[in-house]
């Protein structure tokens, strides 16, 4: 038994069997095997050998017709190298030896090959090394493209055990196979996180080397509440864990009744509780949660669940869609938010890829830059306008001249429907998401020129304290409860109600159970989660007093630090839910 640490994004506990998901571009982890399982791997390194033969006898052919002999040779001696018995005899005797997988037996045999070539001084031997490297990457890729194809078609339960997923891979997992996940990489609100949150599953990200130490098949316990991976674990874990697990759908039931219940405060004061989604059919589990409406609906995830960019009639569907399961409750379309960690297959092949993502084009910037783009999605959702209460809302703001020009671009949008007969909501509501620190500061300004405000704090955190909301050597760094993120989020409040435009809080913050009493404190009254949080945000809302969160905002305020104001944050709500932070204790 082994026990991990990481960072819990989504609570619950799972116990089943780990598919390890190795990923292509990264150097293969060492994973042993046991004594009986070493003859599976070299019947896998055979199966995979003969496969790369076949591949590039192929190839071979294929050049001598199309490119000459010259380059057909290429591929001889890419066969010549694979068929030499010494290196499969060392392949073998790694696996025999260290019992470690076929993977990593080739793996480690051909970069050990590679680098004797490439300290050589002739240029030609150094050449050579592109060839080893080239030819571990085809059989590596048999071995592992295994475990890729087989993710499409899952037939158990199995927890997903990955170095990282991109937000399009965890988009299209099966829901009801993963049951839950765990990577080497990620922070607390990377995307990976946010999607596995809304999927519902336990998991825990930030693992930094989890994918060596499980080997596919064997038995893991994901402990999502407190950030554990429990590899093979013990009968008595076992048995605890399985209680645990019992439990907590007990827990989920009662949890589940709340959402009959409205969101409002002892003393009377309604709050407005809605969901964030990425897809149109997370909906109806919303509404079944408890959300009044969707604050956020991340659209880009249409564009990176789909191989090529869905048409303004795809796009108008897909709206259309969410317009009519929420049946006459709002929905906040946000524009697209693509560029940084959200990329689209296309976006993953271009070499000009940027040394900041995250400061560099992406989002608004990047519609502004591709007119084309912007104004389809534009004609989109107002053409599904006139189905329900939409409203639209720019992501990544940072001064005022970026919300003209879009309002400007969507004016035109509008006067070319106009111009076709084609019928929309011409006093479509137009907001934008606070969520750069340069915006929050100038939201007195922007509140003249729009008519709401969300807060996204988890860009506005990593922004603010200069901390990469996905990396996990700095996550300790990333604080909602830092000071000056809370200075911004009061002052941005502050700005709203001074302007009266409505304003929210859509970052994962919103459903963080020690949070609601600072938020409510400092004084909004809408909040958009991710729908799980729903029925726990509620449940506290519902005990609380807005005097008694209006003393807990002041008394934060003050604080200095972000461990003194968390520490406060979770005695305070701990004397009024005693048990709203299940396994999480106060910090030291
Ligand atoms: C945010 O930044 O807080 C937010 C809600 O948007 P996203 O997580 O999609 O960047
Ligand atoms: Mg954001």
């Amino acid at each position: 038994m082994q026990i991990k640490k990481g960072i819990a994004v989504s609570p619950g506990v799972a116990i089943s069997q780990a598919l390890v998901l190795d990923a292509e571009d990264q150097p293969v982890p060492r994973r042993t095997v046991s004594a009986s399982h070493v003859s599976i791997e070299k019947k896998r390194l055979e199966a995979a050998l003969a496969e790369s033969g076949k591949e590039i006898e192929s190839l071979r052919q294929q050049a001598q017709t199309q490119l000459g002999p010259e380059l057909a040779k290429i591929f001889g001696v890419h066969l010549g190298m694979l068929q030499d018995p010494a290196l499969r005899e060392e392949f073998n005797q790694l696996i025999s030896r260290d019992r470690v997988t076929a993977e990593y037996a080739v793996f480690a045999v051909m970069r050990d090959l590679a680098h004797r070539f490439e300290n050589l001084q002739a240029r030609h031997f150094r050449e050579r090394a592109a060839d080893i490297w080239d030819l571990e990457r085809r059989v590596v890729g048999h071995l592992i493209g295994k475990t890729r194809k087989g993710l499409a078609d899952l037939t158990d339960e199995t927890v997903l055990i990955a170095h990282d997923l991109t937000p399009s891979q965890t988009a299209t997992l099966d829901k009801n196979k993963v049951v839950a996940l765990a990577t080497d990489k990620g922070g607390l609100t990377s995307h990976t996180a946010i999607m596995a949150h809304a999927m519902g599953i336990p998991a825990i990200v930030g693992l930094e080397d989890i994918t060596s130490l499980i080997n596919t098949g064997d038995t893991v316990i994901i402990d999502g509440d407190r950030g554990l991976v429990i590899i093979d674990p013990d009968a008595a874990q076992l048995m605890e864990y399985r209680q645990n697990v019992e439990r907590s759908a007990e827990l989920a039931t009662s949890r589940d009744e709340m959402a009959r219940l409205p969101a409002v405060t002892t003393d009377g004061t309604p709050i407005s509780l809605m969901g964030n989604i990425e897809f149109p059919s997370e909906i109806e589990a919303a509404i079944k949660k408890g959300a009044v409406g969707i604050g956020l609906y991340r659209t880009e995830f249409l564009f990176l669940a789909s191989e090529t960019e869905p048409s303004e009639d795809e796009q108008c569907a897909a709206y259309r869609e969410a317009i009519h399961a929420l049946k006459g409750l709002p929905l906040t379309i946000r524009t697209l938010d693509l560029g940084a960690d959200k990329l689209t297959d296309d976006q993953h092949q271009d070499d000009s890829l940027e040394r900041n993502p995250f400061l560099g084009c992406r989002s608004i910037r990047l519609c502004l830059q591709n007119l084309p783009l912007f104004k389809t999605q534009f004609r989109a959702i107002l053409r599904a306008s006139v189905d329900g209460p939409v409203r639209i809302m720019f992501p990544m703001i940072s001064n005022i001249m970026e919300l003209r020009q879009a309002k400007m671009i969507l004016n035109d949008v509008m006067e070319d429907l106009e111009d076709e007969g084609i019928p929309y909501r011409q006093d479509i509501p137009v907001g934008i998401m606070i969520e750069v620190p340069s915006a929050a500061l100038q939201a007195k300004a922007l509140a003249r020129e729009c008519q709401f405000f969300s807060i996204g704090t988890n860009d506005l955190i990593q922004y603010t304290v200069a901390v990469d909301r996905g990396n996990e050597r700095i996550a300790s760094l990333y604080s909602a409860a830092h000071p000056a993120v809370i200075y911004l989020i009061k002052e941005v409040i502050r700005a709203a109600n001074r302007a009266r435009i409505d304003v929210s809080l859509c970052g994962e913050m919103a459903g963080e159970p020690e949070f609601v009493m600072l938020l409510l404190g400092l004084g909004l009254r809408n909040l958009s989660v991710t729908p799980p949080a729903l029925p726990e945000v509620k449940r506290i809302i519902r005990s609380l007093g807005i005097n008694q969160c209006q003393r807990v905002a002041r008394k934060a305020c003050g604080l200095d630090t972000d461990r003194e104001v968390t520490n406060y944050l979770r005695d305070e709500v701990r004397k009024i839910v005693p048990d709203a932070l299940g396994g999480r204790s106060t910090e030291q």
